[in-house]
C-alpha cells in the first residue's frame, strides 16, 4: 500500500499534477486506459495464439486428407499394374508379344495417366513397349530386381527413359508369374506425376495457401501453385520439377519429425505457418502452408475494431472525467475561495446551492457545514463588533475620566503646594529669627508636619500617576555624571543637617553619555538616597555606580548601589519591603515619617527601565540597596564626564567663597506676592541682587533690557506664562548670539511630566514649590558656578 502511495506521489510529481482538476482528469483517464490496455494485450495474445493454433490444425487436417488421397492413389495405380501382370496372355507358355503389345496399346489409349506400360521378360529386356523402345536391358534397375524377388515396387520420381515429353513419372512394377508360379518377367507402368498435381491442387487455402510434395533430397516433386510467378521473378529457372529445391529453413523444419506444424520462412521467402507429414511407406513429405499475413488478416481486423472501440471509449472518458471533476473540484474550489474570503475578513461568502445540489454527498456535507460556519462567524463577528464598539465607548469614557483624574491631581497638587510653599518658607524664616525655646519647638513641629505633608503629597501623586497612566519612559541623551551629581546635591542638604557624610563614586570605564530617562533614574536614586539618609543617624551614605557587564551592541547595564550605616532592616521584613504601604516600623509611635510608597514606586520605575531592585541589610549595621537599569549608549564626547570619574567626591565641602560672595543679578518671575516675599526673604542676607517680574511679559522685557546671571521662572502666570516667556527668551538669545542664561523653573507643578515640559520649553532645571531656602541657595550656587566655570 505504501509502495503504491509512493508510486502515486512520484507520478504526480513527475507530471506536475498538483491540482484536483489535473489529478481527476489524469487518473480518471488512466482508470479507463489501464484496464483497456491490459484487456487488449491479453485478448491480443490469446487471439494470436488461437489463430495460429486453428490454422495449424486446419492445415494438419488438410494434409492428412491429402495424404490419404495420395496413398490411395498409389494403391490404385499399383493395383492396375498388378492386374496387368495377371493378364492370361502373359502367363501363356509362349509369349505372344504382339497380343501383349496390342493389349497394352489398347490400355494406354483408354486413359491418359500412364505415359508408358512395358512388359519386361525374365532376362530384364523390354519386349512389349508400345510408344517406347523395345529391346532395352533394364536388369540393373531396382524395379527389375524387386520383381525377380517376386515383389512389387514403386519408384521415386523419375524422368522416364524414352518418354517423349520428358515428364517426370513414378514407375510401378509387378512381377509376372507363369502357371507354375515361376518368375517370368515383369510389368512396368510409368504414371505421369502431373496426375498427383491434380490432387494437390484440390487444396487451395485462400490466396496464399498451397500443398506440395518434396522428396528426401528436398526437391519439390509437385508443381508449385506459384511457379509462374516464381519464374517471372527469376526465383526459379523453369517449371521443371525436381530441379527446384525448397529452401533450407523449410527442410530443417520438416526434417525434425515425421509430422508436425511450424512457423518458418518458406521457399518463396514468405513467412508462413505450415503442417507437414511423411507419406506412408514413402520418403516423400507432404507440406501444407499458408502465409502468416493471410492467417493474421482476420486477427488484425479484430484488433483494429478493438482499437477503434478503445479510442471511442477514451473519447467518451474525457467528458466523463470533466463531469466528475465538476462534481468534485468545483465545490472544493469554491470552498477555497470562501476560506480566502474569510481570511480577508469577508464572512458573507457562501457556496452556491446549485453546486451543493449536484455534489457527492461528502462534499455536499462539507459545503453545507462551511456555509453554516460562515454564517455563524458572520453573526458572531457582528456581535463581537457591537461589543467592541460598546467597549471602545466605555474605554474612551474611562480614559476621559482618567485624564480628568490626572488633571485633577495636577491641579490639586498645584493648589496645595502654592500655600504650602509660603507656610514652609515662612516657617523656615521664622526659625531664623530669635525665638524662645518654646517658640523654637513649635516652629520645628510645624515645619516637620509641613514637610511630612509635602512628602505625602509627592508620593501619592507619583504612585497614582504611575498606576493610572502606565508610565512610559521619556528617553533622551543625558550625562550620567551630571545626573548623579544633581541628585546628590538634592540630598546633600538633608545629609548635612544630620551630620552624615554623603559620597558618590562612579567607577572608571562607566560610560557617561547615555540614552535613557534621566528624570525617572533620578527619581529612583532620590528615593533610595533619601531613605538612606532618613534611616541613618551617624556615619555615611554612599552611592556607587558601575557598568555591570561589557556593553552589548548599543546597550549598557548599569548597577547602582546605595549603602548606609543606618538602623538596618530585620530579615523577615526584607521580602515585602518593596510592596506598597510597607514600613518596618508600622507602630503608632514610630520615629520616622513616611508613607511606605517610596520603594514601591522605585521598584516599578526600575522594572520599567528593564532592571531589578533588591536589598541586603543587617539590623543595627546598615542597609545596601541595589538596582540595575539598561540604558542606551550615547556619543562619548564630553570631557567633563571623564573628569568626574576620578574617585570619591565628597559633598561635604563648603561652597567656594568666591561664588558665595558673587553679587549675581537674579530675576524672579513670580505672580504670587507671598512667594515674591518669601524669595526676597531667603536672599536677604546674601550678596545676590534680586529683580522681580510679575508675569512672563514683564520678564521678557526686563531680560532684554538688562543682563541677568540667573532667572527663577514660575510657570503658571497671567498675561504670558512661564513656558512661553522661556521660549521667547531662548529665541532672543539665539538671535542675539548670546550665551544661555540659566533659567530655573520654580513651580508648584510637581509631576514628572511637568519637569519634562519645563525642560522642553528651555529651562535648565526644575525646582518645585514649596522650596526650601537651602535648596534655592544651592541651586543658585550650582548654576552660578557652572556659568563662571
Ligand atoms: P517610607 O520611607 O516613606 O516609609 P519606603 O517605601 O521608602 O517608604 O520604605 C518602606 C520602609 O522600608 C520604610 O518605612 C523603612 O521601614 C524601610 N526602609 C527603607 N529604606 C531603608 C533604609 N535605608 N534603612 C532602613 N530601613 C529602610
Amino acid at each position: 500500500m505504501q509502495v503504491l502511495g509512493r508510486l502515486f506521489n512520484c507520478i504526480n510529481a513527475l507530471l506536475g499534477l498538483n491540482t484536483l482538476k489535473s489529478l481527476l482528469r489524469f487518473w480518471g483517464f488512466m482508470l479507463v486506459l489501464l484496464p483497456c490496455i491490459t484487456l487488449m494485450l491479453i485478448f491480443t495474445y490469446y487471439e494470436l495464439q488461437n489463430t495460429k493454433r486453428e490454422s495449424a490444425e486446419n492445415l494438419e487436417q488438410m494434409i492428412t486428407m491429402q495424404q490419404d488421397t495420395i496413398d490411395k492413389w498409389f494403391h490404385e495405380r499399383a493395383a492396375v499394374i498388378r492386374d496387368m501382370a495377371n493378364w492370361p496372355v502373359l502367363k501363356a507358355e509362349t509369349e505372344d508379344i504382339e497380343s501383349i503389345d496390342a493389349r497394352i496399346r489398347q490400355f494406354l489409349q483408354s486413359q491418359d495417366e500412364f505415359s508408358a506400360v512395358i512388359y519386361v521378360n525374365k532376362a530384364g529386356v523390354t519386349v512389349a513397349a508400345p510408344f517406347a523402345t523395345a529391346g532395352i536391358d533394364i536388369s540393373d534397375r531396382p524395379y527389375y530386381q524387386k520383381a525377380a524377388q517376386g515383389q512389387e515396387y514403386i519408384s521415386d520420381v523419375l524422368t522416364a527413359r524414352g518418354a517423349a515429353d520428358g515428364q517426370p513419372v513414378v514407375v510401378f512394377s509387378a512381377p509376372v508369374f507363369d502357371e507354375h508360379r515361376q518368375f517370368k518377367g515383369l510389368m512396368l507402368g510409368a504414371v505421369k506425376l502431373a496426375t498427383i498435381d491434380k490432387i494437390m491442387k484440390q487444396f487451395q487455402f485462400g490466396r496464399t495457401g498451397e500443398t506440395y510434395l518434396i522428396n528426401q533430397q528436398g526437391l519439390m516433386i509437385t508443381e508449385s501453385r506459384f511457379i509462374g510467378q516464381l519464374v517471372k521473378n527469376g526465383v526459379a529457372k523453369d517449371n521443371a520439377r525436381l530441379s527446384f529445391p525448397i529452401n533450407g529453413e523449410t527442410l530443417q523444419v520438416v526434417s525434425q519429425g515425421k509430422t508436425g506444424t511450424a512457423a518458418y520462412t518458406n521457399y518463396r521467402g514468405q513467412e508462413v505457418i505450415g503442417a507437414y507429414r511423411q507419406l506412408i511407406n514413402r520418403d516423400w513429405i507432404i507440406i501444407g502452408e499458408v502465409e502468416k499475413g493471410e492467417i493474421l488478416e482476420s486477427f488484425y481486423r479484430q484488433i483494429s475494431i478493438m482499437l477503434i472501440c478503445f479510442l471511442v471509449l477514451m473519447l467518451a472518458t474525457l467528458p466523463l472525467t470533466m463531469v466528475l471533476e465538476k462534481r468534485l473540484a468545483t465545490p472544493i474550489r469554491r470552498l477555497i475561495a470562501g476560506a480566502d474570503a474569510m481570511r480577508a475578513g469577508d464572512y458573507s461568502y457562501r457556496v452556491e446551492q446549485s453546486l451543493i445540489d449536484v455534489s457527492v454527498s461528502e462534499i455536499k456535507t462539507l459545503c453545507n457545514v462551511f456555509n453554516y460556519m460562515a454564517e455563524n462567524i458572520r453573526t458572531k463577528t457582528e456581535t463581537l463588533n457591537d461589543a467592541n464598539q460598546a467597549l471602545t465607548v466605555a474605554r474612551d469614557a474611562a480614559l476621559a475620566a482618567s485624564v480628568a483624574k490626572s488633571q485633577f491631581l495636577a491641579n490639586m497638587s498645584h493648589e496645595i503646594r502654592t500655600p504650602l510653599n509660603a507656610i514652609l518658607g515662612m516657617g523656615e524664616l521664622l526659625g531664623e529669627t530669635p525665638l524662645t525655646p518654646e517658640q523654637e519647638k513649635y516652629v520645628r513641629v510645624s515645619r516637620s508636619a509641613g514637610e511630612n505633608l509635602l512628602n505625602l503629597i509627592n508620593d501619592i501623586l507619583d504612585l497614582s500617576k504611575i498606576e493610572l497612566g502606565h508610565p512610559t519612559l521619556n528617553k533622551s541623551e543625558f550625562d550620567l555624571f551630571i545626573a548623579v551629581e544633581e541628585t546628590c546635591q538634592i540630598i546633600l542638604l538633608q545629609a548635612q543637617q544630620k551630620g552624615i557624610a554623603l559620597h558618590w563614586h562612579i567607577k572608571p570605564e562607566t560610560p557617561s553619555r547615555l540614552v535613557g530617562d534621566p528624570v525617572r533614574l533620578q527619581q529612583v536614586l532620590i528615593n533610595l538616597l533619601a531613605n538612606a539618609v532618613k534611616f541613618t543617624e551617624a556615619g555615611e551614605v554612599t552611592l556607587e555606580v558601575s557598568q555591570r557587564s561589557q556593553p552589548e551592541a548599543d546597550f549598557v547595564e548599569l548597577l547602582f548601589v546605595v549603602r548606609d550605616t543606618g538602623i538596618g532592616i530585620p530579615q523577615d521584613k526584607l521580602g515585602p519591603i518593596f510592596e506598597r504601604f510597607t514600613q518596618v516600623d508600622a507602630s503608632d509611635t514610630r520615629k520616622y515619617g513616611g508613607t511606605g510608597l517610596g520603594l514601591a514606586i522605585a521598584k516599578r520605575l526600575v522594572e520599567l527601565m528593564e532592571g531589578r531592585i533588591w536589598v541586603e541589610s543587617m539590623l543595627g549595621v546598615g542597609s545596601t540597596f541595589y538596582f540595575t537599569v539598561i540604558v542606551g549608549q550615547g556619543n562619548e564626547t564630553t570631557e567633563a564626564a571623564h573628569l568626574s570619574c576620578t574617585g570619591f567626591i565628597t559633598c561635604q565641602q563648603p561652597m567656594p567663597e568666591a561664588i558665595r560672595q558673587e553679587p549675581l543679578n537674579i530675576l524672579l518671575v513670580e505672580d504670587s506676592a507671598d512667594n515674591q516675599l518669601l524669595i526676597e526673604a531667603y536672599l536677604k542676607k546674601t550678596p545676590y541682587k534680586l529683580d522681580i517680574a510679575d508675569n512672563g511679559q514683564i520678564a521678557v522685557e526686563k531680560f532684554m533690557a538688562r543682563q541677568y546671571d540667573l532667572v527663577f521662572m514660575d510657570m503658571q502666570m497671567p498675561v504670558l506664562d512661564g513656558y512661553q516667556a522661556t521660549r521667547t527668551i531662548r529665541n532672543w538669545e539665539q538671535e542675539q548670539g548670546r550665551t544661555r542664561t540659566p533659567i530655573i523653573a520654580l513651580t508648584a507643578y510637581a509631576l514628572q511630566e511637568d519637569g519634562i515640559k519645563t525642560r522642553d520649553s528651555g529651562c535648565d532645571a526644575h525646582l518645585t514649590k514649596p522650596i526650601k531656602k537651602r535648596v534655592l541657595l544651592d541651586a543658585i550656587a550650582h548654576f552660578a558656578r557652572r556659568n563662571l566655570m
